[in-house]
């Protein structure tokens, strides 16, 4: 009998990214995939705790289970990632949900087979481990990818920031960079087997090669990359402020095949926020290295992440955040209500902002950066962009695919285009999309 997964992911692209590695110890059992939850012989939830939201989410999710878990005991149900690897979360997690099969952390995801086979025997297996510092070798084979054209590649994992608002470092652990031999042999494996996009995933990939004493960089790794010649892209994220250099810059200019898009995450425009933060970098600094980056790359854009309502924020504090939206020019930005996460220090700090200014503060600052998304989109308007096709919408009938930007274009085509590079004249913009005709060599 056909066995079925079915995996929940919340959370950034590491998690992402992470579900394709679970999707592939899985298939290596022998399952498959199924999109229906209750169909599934397994069911995975790879969670995030970066954010209340996130953890309310899973927990919603997993306690909905109770039920089919009742009606098929033998269903497995397992919980990993961010949220099960913080202090104590896996024995609340038991006892909140006793119907839960399997628990484990972010430093052992590729365990997921051996305690599926440990269950047979238990009644249930519960198993987080710290600081599991293996980056390389056997961890990081991914036998299954879920996003062709497009890959993300793993170069380094934790993060040594201790931003007073973040767990990341308390659930990933210190950084760990992989050796680029190990890199580049993944994204040659990549290119050869007819993938157009690789995205370098860290934590902060700018402090990459920091704990091997400087043998590598990441721009040297960018430009070792890029000595492979025929077209694809190339992107990373994500990049602390604090460590984005000039070589980095030059690195990004001197090789097309880098797109001219940076994710670079301000969170605040006020100084003192941004201390309180431990960032270590002002806003000035921030433009600096923005006007640095328009020196060497004239038509780059630039994404952000920003974060309202970190505690003391005062409506001047705010409104610098805003100046700094308009002043950096940001095409498009991810924007977060802040919320306290157990452990760190933001969470401990007097001045928490109640919730109604934090909503009214966050519209404010998604009605700014909407309209500096519609601004520039609109700029697209009669003129005639690249993309790299990824898919067809069955609903609308369309090709999809995004440009250097990450602006998602729509097209018609008869032949399958996925894969593809197409050169599209654009027609119609609306929010942060594009519809066009294929312009014909
Ligand atoms: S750089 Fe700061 S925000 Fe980013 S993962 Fe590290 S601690 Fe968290």
């Amino acid at each position: 009998m056909d066995k079925h997964y079915y995996i929940v992911t919340y959370g950034c692209q590491m998690n992402v990214h992470e579900s394709e590695k679970i999707a592939g110890i899985l298939r290596g059992l022998g399952y498959e995939e199924t999109k229906e939850e209750e169909k599934a012989d397994i069911i995975v939830f790879n969670t995030c705790c970066i954010r209340e939201n996130a953890e309310n989410h899973a927990y919603g999710n997993i306690g909905a289970l109770k039920k089919l878990k009742r009606a098929r005991p033998e269903l497995l149900i397992a919980v990993g990632g961010c949220m099960t690897q913080q202090e104590g979360a896996a024995d609340r997690l038991r006892k909140k949900f006793p119907f839960v099969d399997i628990v484990f952390g972010t430093h052992n995801l590729e365990d997921l087979g051996r305690l599926i086979g440990l269950k047979s025997k238990k009644k249930k297996v519960v198993e987080i481990v710290e600081g599991k510092n293996s980056v390389d070798g056997e961890d990081n084979d991914i036998s299954y990818r879920t996003s062709y054209p497009n890959a993300w590649v793993n170069i380094m994992y934790g993060c040594n920031n201790f931003c007073t608002y973040c767990i990341v470092p308390y659930v990933r652990g210190r950084e760990r960079s992989r050796r680029p031999e190990n890199i580049l042999a993944e994204v040659n494996a990549l290119l050869d087997s007819g993938y157009k996009e690789i995205t370098l995933l860290g934590q902060n990939v700018n402090s990459y090669g920091n704990d091997a004493g400087g043998a590598f960089t990441f721009p040297s790794l960018l430009r070792d990359i890029c000595k492979r010649k025929e077209k694809f892209r190339l992107r990373f994220m994500t990049s602390n402020p604090k460590d984005f250099g000039e070589d980095l810059i030059r690195a990004v200019a001197e090789n097309e095949q880098i797109c001219n898009l940076i994710h670079l995450p301000v969170q605040a425009g006020s100084d003192r926020i941004l201390r309180l933060m431990n960032r270590k970098y002002t806003a000035a600094e921030y433009l600096k290295k923005v006007e640095l980056l328009h020196k060497y790359i004239p038509d780059c854009q630039l994404t952000s992440d920003l974060m309202v309502g970190f505690p003391t924020e005062t409506e001047e504090d705010f409104s610098e955040t805003l100046r700094l939206v308009k002043e950096a020019g940001f095409s498009t930005a991810f924007t977060f209500v802040y919320s306290p996460r157990s452990g760190t220090k933001a969470a401990a700090m007097e001045g928490q902002i109640p919730d109604e200014v934090k909503k009214e503060r966050i519209m404010r600052l998604v009605e700014l950066v909407n309209a500096q998304t519609r601004e520039k989109s609109a700029a697209y308007a009669g003129k005639t962009v690249e993309i790299l096709c990824e898919d067809y919408d069955e609903k609308k009938g369309l090709y999809l695919g995004r440009d250097e930007y990450g602006r998602m274009g729509y097209f018609t085509s008869e032949a399958d285009r996925v894969g593809e590079f197409v050169k599209l004249k654009i027609d119609e913009t609306s929010g942060v999309s594009l519809f066009g005709t294929i312009v014909k060599p």
